[in-house]
């Protein structure tokens, strides 16, 4: 029991006993699918009947010519049905829970991202589906919390503690614990208690698999370097996953926020701020102070604001197989604009931290390198985000014009 589901120091199932049976059944069902390679090709059929896989890897020719040096390739996780690798997850999971018979799922979700992504995967499957959001977030996040609704979910509004993520987190878990028997949690990352990290990353890791066969086919060679955000850690597991018996660098990148030196940041990996603990049920490194507090992140970007961070991912800077850096919201703002003027792709704003340090990077390599980087998302969600970033008077004419509207 022990050692059940680490990875080197970190990894773990820190839970109430109510839970640990709940828990046990889960892994039994992940353990049945993963050995039956049926599973396997129903996921993938649905995934290419539904969610447009395999997605494609598209040559970046312009942004090659612009840096010089290694010649530039993106993964197009950006292609799935609504619009980022999440959907790579909730399906996998959503065909776990029906084979386990479960009727109703519940998920938490920050941003409202993961929300949405359950919902979909909820009415596709025909669960019942409950989405706990911190109040805060659900004030931020109108337009995601418009979408999960008319999907068919109901979103709970979570009051405690900061009313942020981690407090939806609780609030699932409390739900959970209440309705065991009907009910599976999609933990929307490659966090929490074993079995997620494995079971997230497992589902992820076809992303990996595709983009190295589809390199060796279209250029008969594998990339040099691979470059992933990281959040909690799910997209960079999955592409990286394509890779770990090869030589091949593997680059994460965190949110660096406003600085890695101010504070405001969501750097676990490749910063001094964080250090290893218990929380949510799971030992990682966290963004906490000396008394276990979590501490506050900032990024532009939503889906890298997270305290904790994958488990697999501490356990493989730890090894030195992984090498994490971090790229500041300035830096993701210049390189979203960059990726859309040169090549005519969005990135979301998690996806351009990847960027970034690809192009930082790219000048140093050799015209017959590859460097790989993944697109994890489409930037149109970010609409609010990146239009502030860019000052835009015409688009704050819009949404002005917009409000008065509903004033009248
Ligand atoms: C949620 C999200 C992320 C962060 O999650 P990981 O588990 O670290 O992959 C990254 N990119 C996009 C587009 C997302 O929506």
């Amino acid at each position: 029991m022990m050692n059940r589901g680490y990875f080197g120091n970190f990894g773990g199932a820190f839970l109430p006993e109510i839970l640990v049976a709940t828990f046990d059944e889960l892994e039994e069902a992940y353990t049945l699918v993963k050995r039956d390679p049926g599973f396997w090709q129903d996921y993938e059929q649905l995934m290419a009947s539904y969610s447009c896989r395999p997605t494609p890897v598209t040559f970046a020719e312009n942004l090659t010519r612009h840096f010089g040096g290694g010649r530039i390739f993106i993964k197009r996780e950006d292609l799935n049905h609504t619009g980022a690798h999440k959907a790579n997850n909730v399906m996998g999971q959503g065909l776990l829970v029906k084979r386990m018979g479960k009727t109703r799922v519940i998920a938490e979700t920050g941003a409202g991202q993961h929300g949405v992504a359950t919902a979909t995967m909820a009415a596709r499957f025909g669960f019942d589906c409950t989405i706990y959001m911190g109040e805060v977030d659900v004030e931020r996040q109108r337009p995601n919390v418009f979408w999960m609704e008319q999907l068919g979910a109901t979103v709970v509004p979570v009051t405690d503690g900061t009313r942020i993520l981690k407090d939806a987190i609780n609030a699932a878990f409390r739900d959970w614990v209440t309705n065991m028997d009907s009910t599976h949690y999609v933990l929307g990352t490659a966090c929490g208690p074993h079995p997620f990290p494995e079971m997230v990353s497992w589902f992820q890791s076809i992303v990996g698999k595709e983009a190295r066969q589809q390199l060796s086919a279209q250029e008969g060679r594998l990339p040099s370097r691979v470059y992933a955000c990281v959040g909690g850690g799910s997209n960079a597991m999955g592409v990286f996953s394509g890779f770990f018996d090869d030589d091949v660098e593997l680059v994460g990148v965190e949110a660096a926020g406003r600085g890695l030196d101010t504070g405001q940041h969501a750097a676990r990996l490749c910063s001094r701020d964080a250090s290893v603990g218990v929380a949510q049920g799971y030992k990682t490194y966290f963004l906490q102070d000396a008394d276990g507090q979590m501490r506050e992140t900032h990024s532009i970007a939503a889906g890298l604001d997270y305290v904790g961070v994958s488990p697999i991912l501490a356990d493989l800077k730890d090894k030195g197989r992984v090498r994490f850096e971090g790229a500041t919201d300035g830096e993701v703002i210049a390189a979203v604009s960059l990726t859309m003027k040169k090549e005519g792709v969005i990135p979301a704003l998690e996806s351009a931290h990847a960027f970034v340090q690809a192009f930082k990077e790219a000048p140093t390599l050799s015209q017959d390198e590859i460097l790989l980087v993944n697109q994890s998302g489409r930037g149109d969600k970010d609409i609010f985000t990146i239009a502030d970033a860019f000052d835009d008077p015409k688009w704050k004419q819009f949404i002005t014009q917009k409000a008065r509207q509903y004033h009248a």
